[in-house]
């Protein structure tokens, strides 16, 4: 299908400062966890969305100073030779692809606790930090204003150097330029402080400075939080007159939302967030510069790209995560294969990977992050050796899907996907009618499409495979993926025993898949949702049973009522949520009894209470549905007298797992089939350093 001509003005190329984009497809900056640390997962990651059609690739916050260290955060350290050099690779991946790096230059500010380096954080003034309540920062002298802006001058020229094509002096969300604009941070009286341009002075020496080293070869961009929506920032007008006095000295405005501890309005979940929502602020940023500007929204819809760009908005289409969940978006667009963009569900499971210890990865795209580790290519597959097999993989879970995809697409002979219900999608099939999670039903509705153009993947719904029915199936190799589902006697990580009188097949006793799957509604009227999980179940039930006129509390035996949120910056929005709508919150309570009309319980410091119930929804753990895999293993002679060569198992069948490693799981096994042990995952390559005993000295 050729591309719909409205689109064009997706592929102009656009000047900023002396460099020229390809198209308007920019990938703003955004956490990896691979910094400067991992240059190979770091070169490939950027280098893979260069591939598929960005015409810039952009670092996470690269920091040009020691005291401004994130540590254990991983962010890009741009200090030595050795950091330049790392980084040098990431460039050549994105010039492999005709587009341009970009690196986003920064310091943290008040906000570096710096524990590697072990040096004070400096900042304006000395206020404690909103994003670590625990670090309290020195107050900057001239001379260390003097030394920060040679830090950054010197990793300007460094980023040169590494081959970088646009240099960022960047300040928002909340960094040390930024903490200098805001009387939130500044409370300075010198030359520094004080009046709106004094207040700016930081961030336009800063400016002036890199310009007046690199300007004649790279691109200047700022980033620039326009609007905080909360204190630790700038007003839309002092974001609008910051932008009128710094726009000659800057090629490029990439311009966005919140603050460094309301990220959660920046990166905003599809939950409280529809697509394009900034716009609402960043609409605004073309009063006040005529240069080049990129915003984002996590847009994902072609024809509302080319709205935005037509309407003057914006020149760029910036993006994080559809990137991250579609590299190949841009080339899709462009040959106009509309049906194949793997569209961003707004979940925040990167942001949970990136910045949690972990490094990336992606509810919808399984590649990410592991371009470099296991060398995977997010739209290049391998024939499998052993494709002239006939696969059945049984269950179409998210885990199944996939598998059933990537083997399709590795050309097997046949591959059978079976599932008990007549829908496909297992959980994915009721998770989307939670309240505010409907943009979910991405991961089926991709997959969907996907599994119908594979000629060789045959799906059937509507049969309930046994251990006979599977053996005699006629298949070579079999996949397990079954899933899991809600304990009905709820038990919890605390106890790891049954609550006396928890039993789902009572009445007042219920299971999310009860509620969700067979439309069982609680007896009478006040209903407790307990919570042993901490992510998006508890709080979703709570929610749809209120909606539906119930009294609800949401009670929960973790200290904090869904803490797993917080890792995908849902948590305060989500609570806040919650209370506005009349739902009851109550954490650090373990419940020891149910009965009908009450439930007794304990508080944090183990005093015993009451409260009265006439039903209990247990979101407490979910157990694997392995009953069909252990059959199936406990008697081999019986798989092998059926000609069945091989028996696996994938996704929450194996453990029960949040979805994006469900389908990491299902995608990995696919891609290593044909390896000397596809139950074991090959090894993936390492990035660290490996001493010979004689260079510790
Ligand atoms: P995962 O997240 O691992 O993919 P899910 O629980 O989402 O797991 O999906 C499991 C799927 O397996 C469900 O759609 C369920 O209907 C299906 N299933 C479970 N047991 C059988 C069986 N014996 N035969 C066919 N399908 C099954
Ligand atoms: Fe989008 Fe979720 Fe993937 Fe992040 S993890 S890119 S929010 S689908």
């Amino acid at each position: 299908m050729p591309r719909d001509p409205r689109h064009d003005i997706l592929f102009e190329p656009v000047r900023i400062g002396p460099k020229t984009l390809r198209n308007r497809f920019y990938q703003v900056p955004h956490c990896t966890g691979f910094g400067s640390e991992k240059p190979g997962s770091q070169a490939r990651f950027r280098g893979m969305k260069a591939e598929g059609g960005w015409a810039a690739v952009c670092t996470e916050e690269a920091l040009v100073s020691v005291d401004s260290d994130f540590w254990p955060v991983v962010s890009t350290r741009f200090w030595d030779d050795d950091d330049l050099r790392n980084l040098a690779l990431m460039c050549e991946e994105a010039h492999r692809f005709d587009s341009l790096a970009g690196i986003e230059l920064t310091h943290g500010g008040a906000h570096a606790r710096a524990l590697e380096a072990r040096v004070p954080a400096v900042a304006p003034s000395q206020l404690a930090s909103d994003y670590d309540h625990f670090v309290v920062p020195k107050t900057m002298e001239a001379d260390d204003i003097r030394r920060v802006q040679a830090d950054w001058v010197r990793a300007a020229k460094a980023a040169r150097e590494a081959g970088f094509d646009i240099v960022y002096v960047y300040g928002g969300h909340s960094y040390l330029p930024l903490q200098f604009l805001s009387p939130f941070y500044n409370r300075r009286t010198d030359a520094y402080g004080g009046a709106f341009e004094n207040r700016a002075r930081f961030w336009l020496e800063t400016l002036e400075l890199v310009r007046e080293a690199i300007g004649e070869d790279c691109a200047i961009a700022v980033r620039l939080c326009v609007e905080a929506l909360g204190p630790a920032g700038v007003e839309l007008e002092e974001g609008l007159t910051f932008i009128r006095l710094a726009d000659a000295l800057v090629d490029l405005w990439d311009v966005n939302v919140g603050s460094i501890t309301d990220w959660s309005k920046d990166s905003g979940a599809s939950r409280f967030f529809s697509e394009g929502y900034q716009l609402e602020w960043t609409g605004r940023v073309r009063e006040a510069t005529a240069k080049p500007i990129v915003g984002v929204g996590r847009l994902t819809n072609p024809d509302r790209m080319a709205e935005i760009v037509r309407s003057g908005a914006w020149d760029l289409i910036g993006a994080a995560r559809p990137s991250i969940s579609d590299p190949f978006l841009p080339n899709k667009v462009e040959e106009g294969a509309y049906g194949e963009i793997r569209e961003c569900i707004g979940c925040n499971v990167c942001v949970m990977k990136a910045e949690w210890g972990s490094h990336i990865g992606c509810t919808q795209n399984a590649t990410a992050g592991e371009e470099y580790r296991r060398g995977w290519h997010p739209e290049r597959f391998e024939p499998a050796e052993n494709a002239d097999r006939d696969v059945l993989v049984v269950g179409a879970g998210p885990a199944g899907m996939e598998c059933a995809i990537v083997l399709g697409k590795r050309g097997f002979r046949r591959v059978h996907l079976v599932d008990a219900e007549d829908e496909i999608g297992g959980c994915m099939r009721w998770i989307p009618q939670l309240p505010g999670l409907g943009e979910w039903a991405r991961v089926v509705n991709w997959r969907r499409i996907q599994l119908e153009k594979l000629r060789n993947v045959e799906l059937i719904a509507g049969e309930r495979l046994d251990a006979d029915g599977v053996r005699t199936y006629g298949a070579e190799l079999v996949v397990v993926a079954t899933g899991a589902r809600w304990a009905g006697d709820g038990r919890t990580y605390l106890t790891h025993d049954p609550i006396p009188g928890a039993d789902a097949s009572l009445p007042h006793v219920l299971t999310p898949e009860q509620v969700m799957l067979e439309g069982r509604l609680p007896p009478g009227q006040r209903v407790i949702v307990y919570d042993g999980e901490g992510y998006f179940t508890a709080a979703g039930l709570a929610e749809k049973l209120a909606g539906e006129g119930f009294a609800v509390e949401l009670v929960s035996c973790l200290d904090k009522i869904a803490p797993v949120c917080d890792e995908t910056l849902e948590g305060p929005l989500l609570r806040q949520h919650l209370h506005d709508r009349g739902i009851g919150q109550r954490a650090g309570v373990l419940l020891t009894g149910i009965e009908p009309g009450r439930v007794t319980a304990t508080d944090e410091f183990g005093e015993a209470f009451e409260l009265e119930a006439d039903a209990v929804v247990l979101v407490t753990q979910r157990l694997s549905n392995e009953a069909l895999y252990r059959e199936l293993r406990a008697d081999e002679d019986a798989l092998r007298s059926e000609g069945v060569e091989a028996l696996y198992r994938i996704g929450d069948c194996v453990a029960p797992r949040i979805v994006a490693e469900a389908i990491f799981d299902g995608h990995r096994l696919a891609r290593e089939i044909d390896s000397e042990n596809p139950a074991v995952p090959l090894p993936y390559r390492r990035e660290r350093i490996s001493l010979e005993s004689a260079s510790i000295h």
